[in-house]
């Protein structure tokens, strides 16, 4: 029986010698954490619709679809042409332009709760400005987040979210609260700290919604207390945003937050984010007469690529797609998928469960659960444990020789492009992979 890792090196040999290259100019090899596959990271060559080629040339189904933001697979022609007409009318116009302005309306348009909006190049840059702002508004200090919770990867959200602590400045991390998903501590922390700008919380659940927030309840409540205490509500949707409904988590559930962080969906897959929400506060930012103010207490925002004409216009024909309701068909296609992967499970006696919220499909192995297959009501550390990181090492390097790829090993960002098709294969696969993990022993 030949292991699954000497199919993989055999399968894609092409991809060493760059992995060795990747090796010597980037540290650990990839530019991205998660980008890594144990034994080495495979090369990709170009993508198109639901698929991509590695450089042997092998065809895998993609997930990771560029981290959740490819709502329409790779290269969607309405994008193409948007950003193939701006490319020869300049990439950056070294002003201000009619592209933004169109851009923040569609963002708008979309979402009810922005009232104001300022374009990042990133939703870690977003959820910064966010903080920044949240403190200037209310004078306080410190940051109130949830235990897991992804927000980027800046010093202020780096706490308990899944990353190393290298070079944190630790001053920073005092004034950061972690909170467990539970409202009644919640509520404790605000009454017992008077000292506190900002509330920050992943729309979906941690990590993009692998552990669920029991919604719409929970952030209704977060809604609730934060008003009460005069705290600032940032809601996290560089995930979620267009994708749980057009107008994101917040229409979907109808939550108001102060401050909303985007990414990702709503810049097409170029660089881009956004920062929108209630003008009293994105105000902080606009230039005034008094110079001392200005000086002192304005928030300052630069950014070179800020709304550049590139990712506004792929943003624009994103956000055009969504207004035309392109997210429900990836729920459906995600539906299909989801529900092939439970009855996949149940015909290979794997005892485990698909679970996801819209277009987002999870996967946690070891465990089941009685729930409705969209939240899954485990809690956060048994979720943790079931998928170890051997299985979803095991089960990337699997679905890849099986010609799928799915995000971090247990998670399927599906598109509209992932038609049935695509789903009957990828389900074909998932059997398969099930079958040669279990025959290495890791379920
Ligand atoms: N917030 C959330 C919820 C995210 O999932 C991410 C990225 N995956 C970020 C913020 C940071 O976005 P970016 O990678 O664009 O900096």
């Amino acid at each position: 029986m030949v292991s699954i890792e000497e199919r993989y090196r055999y399968k894609f040999a092409g991809s060493i010698p760059w992995h060795d290259e990747g090796k010597a100019v980037f540290a650990g090899g990839v530019t991205h954490q998660t980008r890594f596959v144990s034994p080495f990271a495979i090369y990709i060559d170009h993508a198109a619709g639901a698929l991509k080629y590695d450089v042997d040339g092998n065809e895998i189904i993609d997930y990771v679809m560029g981290s959740g933001s490819l709502l329409m697979g790779h290269s969607p022609p309405e994008i193409t042409k948007a950003v193939a007409a701006q490319l020869s009318r300049g990439t950056h116009l070294g002003g201000a332009s009619t592209h933004e302005v169109m851009y923040a309306n569609a963002v708008k348009d979309l979402m009810p709760s922005i009232e104001q909006i300022r374009f990042t190049c990133s939703g870690t840059e977003s959820t910064y400005l966010a903080i920044r702002l949240a403190r200037a508004y209310t004078g306080k200090s410190k940051l109130l987040k949830l235990k897991g919770h992804f927000h980027g990867w800046h010093d202020h959200v780096i706490a308990d979210s899944g990353q190393t602590y290298g070079g944190v400045n630790e001053s920073v991390l005092n004034d950061v609260i972690v909170a467990p998903v539970d409202t009644k501590v919640i509520r404790k922390i605000l009454s017992d700290n008077d000292d506190i700008a900002a509330v920050i919380v992943e729309a979906s659940g941690a990590n993009g919604g692998t552990y669920p927030l029991p919604n719409p309840n929970f952030l209704e409540d977060i809604r609730d207390m934060t008003l009460n205490k005069s705290v600032i509500f940032i809601l996290d949707e560089v995930i979620t945003g267009f994708r749980y409904s057009k107008g994101g988590a917040q229409v979907r559930w109808d939550i108001s937050p102060d401050l909303t962080t985007m990414a990702k969906v709503m810049a097409g897959g170029q660089p881009g984010g956004a920062i929108g929400g209630k003008s009293e506060i994105m105000q902080l930012m606009a230039p005034s007469d008094d110079f001392e103010w200005d000086m002192n207490h304005r928030v300052a925002q630069a950014g070179t690529y800020n709304a550049q004409p590139i990712t506004a216009a792929a943003g624009i024909a994103s956000l055009k797609a969504v207004s035309n309701g392109v997210n429900h068909i990836a729920d459906e296609n995600a539906k299909r998928l989801k529900d092939g992967i439970n009855e996949a499970l149940a015909r290979n006696e794997v005892v485990g469960h698909a679970y996801g919220v819209s277009s987002i499909v999870q996967l946690s192995l070891g465990v089941n659960c009685n729930c409705d297959r969209e939240i899954c009501t485990l809690p956060y550390d048994v979720i943790h444990s079931s998928m170890t990181e051997e299985k979803t090492n095991s089960l990337r390097r699997s679905m890849l020789v099986n010609g799928v790829e799915i995000a971090m090993g247990r998670k399927f960002y599906v598109s509209s492009v992932h038609g049935k098709d695509i789903t009957d294969r990828t389900l074909e696969a998932f059997d398969q992979s099930l079958k040669d993990i279990r025959s290495e022993g890791i379920i």
